[in-house]
């Protein structure tokens, strides 16, 4: 009886990881069938880059897509931020984010399909616009993993919500979608998910972490005061560039000094502008600054420092209060990215048994920022997930690691995903999730 018992159970298992595979081989030839199309779309987008929140062409490209596939689409929710819906029977709600901006940068990659847009920056300066952070990537996933849902529409059950994002390079656009109420709009997911195209790990590949993934982000700017006058006679003025250097040193002890080294922490100070010309003493200096943590309470404790020393340095100084600096937070401020272990657990599951356990690698957290920890957290917690795709050629990843050498990095003018592996291995990823939490 137990040996029946045990052959039935056997069975059962044995049945599972082949309709698991059987799928996931109907995807594959599906994928391979769509793949021409799919790389025509990649170069498209990726000569054609939008700055944030200026994604009007990239939105309708895929608002029109998602229509044509049979989504219930709504635009311009907040920016050009759109979800498309598709129902399709009883089930739970599904949401999958891509974003869509690019970055100013002017391409530097030589690959025959390098953008050559260029675009107007928020100052009114003509810049260069790239897809260096590979959101070209998401985009094709994220279409590609639409049309491989509605092609295996019989294969699931529920509710499919794809939202294409505006600016999450600048961190606006999350915010502006859920100041849209994009919850009272949509059916509230039960799940929401997302990948970032990854420049150190191979294509080809996917990385995972349950729980801290991403850190927060804050940019804060201060602006020095001080009282200007001629550079050879600086005892009668109140030199904000002195005061700036002084402030800068003396950040470099909030992380160092101040919080528990066991708890991770940036303070960068990423820009600073002040004077003219050699022999004048400006009378104030503007600095920019990107803060970085995982918790609240370490974040909180940054900017009171920033704060803080701030002003004992301008009280040092004898500059009267109203000339005190000003440390001005700016809003919206990036929550940590904290992936739910339960679903990240059920996603790593699915794609190891489908990619195999060495292509699928578990990473540390990182200290870059995503506003796609946002879907999280409104009023109904939605479980997140966000993973990395593999998108560097895996002969480059060796020999880097063999020589030493750096791969550049996202955000670099030479970041150069390969597009077909990572294209394949990600809509492969994408929808083995989708089919297992829409799963009949
Ligand atoms: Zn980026
Ligand atoms: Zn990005």
């Amino acid at each position: 009886m137990r040996n029946i018992v045990s052959l039935f159970i056997l069975l059962i298992i044995n049945s599972f990881a082949v309709a698991q595979s059987s799928t996931d081989n109907q995807v594959q030839s599906f994928v391979n069938q769509q793949y021409p199309s799919l790389d025509t779309l990649y170069k498209y987008l990726h000569q054609h880059p939008e700055l944030s929140s200026q994604e009007e062409q990239t939105a309708l490209l895929i608002a029109n897509e998602l229509r044509s596939l049979g989504f219930e689409v709504q635009e311009r929710l907040g920016m050009y931020n759109l979800a498309g819906v598709l129902k399709n029977g009883e089930g739970p709600t599904l949401l999958i984010r891509t974003d869509m901006d690019a970055l100013p940068l002017e391409e530097k990659t030589g690959v025959p399909y390098a953008s050559t847009a260029t675009g107007t920056n928020a100052a009114g300066e003509t810049v260069g616009v790239m897809h260096a952070c590979g959101h070209d990537i998401h985009m094709t996933v994220f279409l590609g993993t639409a049309r491989t849902m509605v092609q295996m529409k019989e294969q699931w059950s529920g509710t499919l919500v794809m939202v294409a994002q505006s600016a999450e390079e600048t961190g606006f656009g999350a915010d502006a979608l859920f100041k849209a109420n994009l919850y009272d709009k949509i059916p509230v997911p039960d799940y929401a998910i997302a990948l970032h195209d990854n420049a150190s790990l191979p294509a080809g590949t996917v990385g995972y972490r349950a729980g801290a993934f991403m850190a927060s982000v804050d940019m804060v700017d201060i602006t020095v005061y001080g009282e200007g006058g001629h550079g050879a006679a600086p005892h009668t003025t109140k030199d904000p560039i002195v005061l700036a250097a002084q402030m800068i040193n003396s950040f470099q002890t909030i992380v160092s000094r101040e919080i528990n080294p066991i708890n991770p922490a940036v303070v960068t100070v990423g820009s600073i502008h002040g004077g003219t010309v050699h022999n004048i003493i400006p009378d104030e200096v503007k600095l920019q600054l990107t803060v970085r943590s995982y918790s609240p309470q370490v974040r909180n404790r940054i900017i009171r420092a920033l704060k803080r020393i701030s002003q004992s340095h301008a009280q040092a100084a004898r500059l009267p209060e109203e000339k005190y600096p000003t440390v001005r937070i700016r809003d919206p401020q990036t929550p940590a990215t904290i992936n739910n272990t339960e679903l990240t657990n059920r996603l790593t599951t699915v794609f190891k048994k489908m990619l195999g356990e060495d292509k699928v690698v578990e990473t540390p957290p990182n200290m870059v920022g995503e506003d796609f920890s946002l879907y999280g957290m409104q009023d109904k917690k939605v479980p997140i997930c966000m993973f990395w795709l593999g998108a560097v050629d895996p002969q480059k990843v060796k020999e880097a690691e063999e020589t030493g050498t750096k791969l550049p990095s996202l955000h670099s003018p030479f970041y150069a995903p390969v597009p077909e592996p990572t294209i394949k291995t990600g809509i492969r990823a994408m929808s083995a999730a989708a089919l297992e939490l829409l799963e009949k």
